[in-house]
């Protein structure tokens, strides 16, 4: 793999506030194209955890669900065959008919093995998540979704990890935690690997500098204290890009409302190219900008309960489209090759 120092390339996290549907994972994704993302998303339309433990749970592979929840009922094991591969197959279809110069490659989401473990019950009050054990089969499992989605062809594989303060929180040894993330990324030869933890990220990020994880992705718009979580330092030592979230993937619900009661324009949630230009460029005072690697803070999959049309989708193509102009204007004043 070739991590795109010094390159400002796009991104996106993944979710979408659109219906699961196949017209809209191409309404996803043509948005994106549009915008000129560099490493578009499938459009994650289903529920991050459910996507993956439903086909688990199909594969009998320890997991049970029941009524509606996903539970642990035998010992963990890898599925047998690929299971959520037809994602990223729709996508590389997808492009091949509608192919576009800014594209590099295909960015696949996998739910974390920590994160997994979160939802998963081992008891009417206990989750996998309080066992290292069960953190640890979940890791493998997530080795081998990883594993498939590289050889297929994915460019940019990101393990999901939104639960990984939570675990730090129940006090689940940071060796296992290291070990849970490391497993799947080691087996990534060909994509890029990178680990998302959205929200502050103050208690974790000891865990992922130790991680072999070469691309750390984060929130920066809606939390401007993680502008003080590396020094640049830390992260020339330990090799690190940033994800650097620069746009709000979750507007003020008041906002929101507003927009959906017709008092206030759905432009008015976008923010303005002027403005993800100035926190691109405060990114790459502290982090270096050849560090950077750019995208929302989250996936915009959040703003699909306030609307019934497609006003969410509209802002977060509007939003990835500023995004995108930011960059190209930082990389204009800077002469960064595009
Ligand atoms: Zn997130």
């Amino acid at each position: 793999m070739n991590i795109p120092y010094g390159e400002l390339k796009t991104t996106v996290v993944g979710s979408f506030p659109l219906q699961h549907s196949l017209d809209n994972m191409r309404r996803a994704l043509t948005d994106q194209i549009e915008a000129g993302v560099n490493f578009p998303c499938y459009g994650q339309l289903l529920d991050m955890n459910l996507m993956f433990l439903e086909p688990l749970a199909k594969e009998k592979c320890g997991i049970e669900m029941i009524g509606g929840e996903a539970w642990v009922t035998g010992s963990l094991e890898v599925p047998k065959r690929p299971i959520t591969l037809e994602f990223l197959e729709f996508a590389q279809d997808y492009l091949k008919k509608n192919p576009s110069e800014e594209v590099d490659g295909i960015k696949i989401p996998i739910t974390g093995p920590i994160t997994l473990s979160s939802v998963a019950k081992v008891s009417e009050k206990h989750h996998a998540i309080e066992y290292p054990d069960f953190i640890l089969d979940f890791s493998n499992i997530v080795v081998e979704l990883a594993k498939w989605y590289d050889k297929a062809g994915a460019g940019l594989i990101m393990i999901d990890e939104p639960s990984l303060g939570y675990a730090v929180w129940l006090g689940i040894d940071p060796d296992v935690l290291i070990e849970a993330i490391n497993k799947p990324i080691k087996a990534i030869k060909s994509a890029l690997p990178s680990v998302h933890v959205c929200g502050d990220v103050s208690t974790v990020t000891d865990i992922l500098i130790q991680s072999k994880a070469p691309i750390l992705d984060h929130s920066f718009k809606d939390f401007s204290a993680n502008l003080e979580s590396y020094s640049k330092d830390i992260l020339e030592k330990a090799d690190k890009m940033i994800g650097f979230g620069c746009v709000s993937s979750t507007p003020d619900p008041q906002l929101l409302l507003d927009i959906r009661a017709g008092k206030a324009q759905w432009a008015e949630a976008v923010e303005s190219v002027d403005e993800i230009e100035k926190l691109i460029l405060e990114g790459g005072k502290r982090f270096g900008l050849e560090r950077l690697l750019i995208d929302p803070d989250c996936g915009f999959g959040g703003m699909r309960e306030y609307f019934k049309d497609d006003t969410g989708q509209r802002i977060a193509a509007e939003k990835l489209k500023n995004m995108v102009e930011a960059v190209r204007r930082v990389k204009k004043n800077l002469k960064i090759s595009p």
